[in-house]
């Protein structure tokens, strides 16, 4: 499998998007907020994706398989090559919940032509505690966890106390206490 061709400036610009993707998230959704794209071989943004509830339903879509689904690549058959790169601010979750109608992120990234999968972090928050990226290893996808913009994801899509919610950037928690303490 080739090696990804992107640079490291390059990495890091297609994480922002995704951040800034995230964000484009319906309220209520409820952290973490997740923001993915596809890229073909040549480095072409495909499409783009963020959680979203399925049309007229609570179920929630996540990330990356909206960005799948609107990359309008098709799943793999027998001639199809591993080619395409999937980046996302968050490990793809590899577990579902019992109340998930849907297989999860990783089972759906092996049934298309996705070759490698860009990770803005880990998720070490979720049920799935380390395990998706070697779900995916071990099936022959290519994990690069790309951490440059990592405190950035946890500070602005992750963390309860200090995340984007509603339009609104919220001050953390912290910073509110040193505030009352100054005053
Ligand atoms: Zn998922």
């Amino acid at each position: 499998m080739d090696k990804i061709k992107f640079t490291t400036e390059e990495l890091d610009k297609y994480m922002d998007t995704c951040i800034s993707l995230a964000k484009c998230s319906p309220f209520p959704m409820g952290r973490p907020y997740v923001g993915a794209m596809i890229l073909n071989e040549e480095g072409n943004i495909l499409s783009n994706g963020y959680k979203t509830f399925l049309s007229g339903t609570n179920m929630i879509l996540h990330a990356e398989r909206n960005a799948i689904y609107n990359s309008n690549i098709s799943p793999m058959s027998k001639h199809s090559r591993r080619s395409h790169i999937l980046i996302t601010t968050l490990e793809p979750c590899s577990q579902t919940r019992r109340t998930q109608q849907f297989c999860s992120c990783s089972e759906l990234i092996l049934q298309y032509p996705i070759s490698t999968v860009v990770i803005g972090d880990f998720d070490d928050v979720s049920f799935s505690n380390g395990k998706p990226s070697s779900f995916l290893s071990s099936r022959g996808i290519t994990v690069i966890p790309h951490l440059n913009l990592r405190e950035r994801i946890k500070d602005e899509l992750i963390n309860p106390l200090y995340g984007y919610d509603s339009g609104k950037v919220y001050t953390p928690a912290k910073t509110l206490y040193k505030m009352s303490r100054d005053n």
